[in-house]
């Protein structure tokens, strides 16, 4: 499916929109470039499944962890290009059976996840325009 968003608001309401089909143990993968609205559409389904605290980009760690309804984990991997370098057991605080995980640039986790409940992506489609595939 892909829908076409006008604004950062209509992003977030597509990620809430997602995060009613998500339970425990799901993991969302969630691409495009820079600036696309990665985070965006993460923080609208973190807000639907619970979670009141801003939502932001994690800066000087891979991930954020939220207590929402259930766990919600957010990873942004942009500045690892591959997990195997690193130690595989840097997800495992944050892709566990009980959350509900995003992750941002996921590429290097992709080898070492069991489990990809949905893949997002979302496309600069000039100005505020983005389109989304999911
Ligand atoms: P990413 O995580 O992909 O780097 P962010 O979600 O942090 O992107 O930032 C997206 C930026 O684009 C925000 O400043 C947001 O307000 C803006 N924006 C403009 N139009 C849209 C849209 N249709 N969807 C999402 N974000 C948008
Ligand atoms: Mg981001």
């Amino acid at each position: 499916m892909t829908e076409r968003t006008k604004s950062a608001a209509e992003t977030e309401a597509l990620g809430e929109r997602l995060a009613a089909e998500l339970r425990p143990g799901d993991v969302v993968l969630v691409s495009g470039e820079l600036g696309a609205g990665k985070t965006t559409l993460i923080r609208g389904a973190a807000h639907a499944l619970g979670v009141s605290e801003p939502v932001t980009s994690p800066t000087f760690t891979i991930g954020h962890t939220y207590s929402g309804r259930v766990p919600v984990s957010h990873l942004d991997l942009y500045r690892l290009t591959d997990l195997g370098h690193e130690d595989p057991a840097l997800l495992d605080d944050y892709v566990t059976p009980e959350a509900v995980s995003f992750i941002e640039w996921p590429s290097a986790a992709e080898p070492w996840l069991e489990r990809v409940t949905r893949r997002v992506e979302i496309r600069h489609a000039g100005g505020d325009l983005r389109e989304i595939s999911y």
